[in-house]
C-alpha cells in the first residue's frame, strides 16, 4: 500500500523505534505514548483493520496473540504487572491509522472503562 505509514515503517522506508521484529510482524514505540510503555505491533501485511480479515489471516493473528505478545510484554517487564491489548477499529474507536496495530500499553495502573 503506497502512502500507508505503517507499511513505510514495516519496510524501514520509515524510522521507528523497534523493540521486535520478526517475518510476520514489526513491533515499535508508539510515538505518543499512553502509557510508560506503549508498543504497536503491526503485521507487515497490510491489512485495514479487523473488518477485513481473511481466514488467511489467522496464522497471523495466533502467532501475535500467543507468541508476539507475550515474548514483547515479557521483553518490555510488564508480563507480571500486566498490561492492555487494544485494537481500534472504525471511526467509533477512533481507529487514525488504517492499517491494522495492536496497542500494548503497560507500566501503569489502567482505568476501566475506557473513555
Ligand atoms: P489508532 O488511533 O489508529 O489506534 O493508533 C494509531 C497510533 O499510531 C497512535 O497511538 C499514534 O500515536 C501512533 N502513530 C501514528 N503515526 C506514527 C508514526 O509515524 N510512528 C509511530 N511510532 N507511531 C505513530
Ligand atoms: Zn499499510
Amino acid at each position: 500500500m503506497e502512502d500507508c505509514i505503517f507499511c513505510k515503517i514495516a519496510k524501514k522506508e520509515i524510522e521507528s523505534n523497534l523493540v521486535y521484529e520478526d517475518d510476520m510482524v514489526v513491533a515499535f514505540r508508539d510515538l505518543s505514548p499512553q502509557a510508560p510503555e506503549h508498543v504497536l505491533i503491526v503485521p507487515k501485511k497490510h491489512i485495514a483493520s479487523i473488518n477485513d480479515f481473511t481466514k488467511d489471516d489467522r496464522e497471523l493473528m495466533g502467532h501475535i496473540m500467543t507468541e508476539v505478545l507475550p515474548e514483547v510484554a515479557k521483553s518490555l517487564n510488564i508480563a507480571e504487572g500486566g498490561y492492555r491489548v487494544v485494537i481500534n477499529t472504525g471511526e467509533d474507536a477512533q481507529q487514525t491509522v488504517k492499517h491494522l496495530h495492536v496497542h500494548l500499553l503497560g507500566g501503569r495502573k489502567m482505568t476501566w472503562p475506557p473513555g
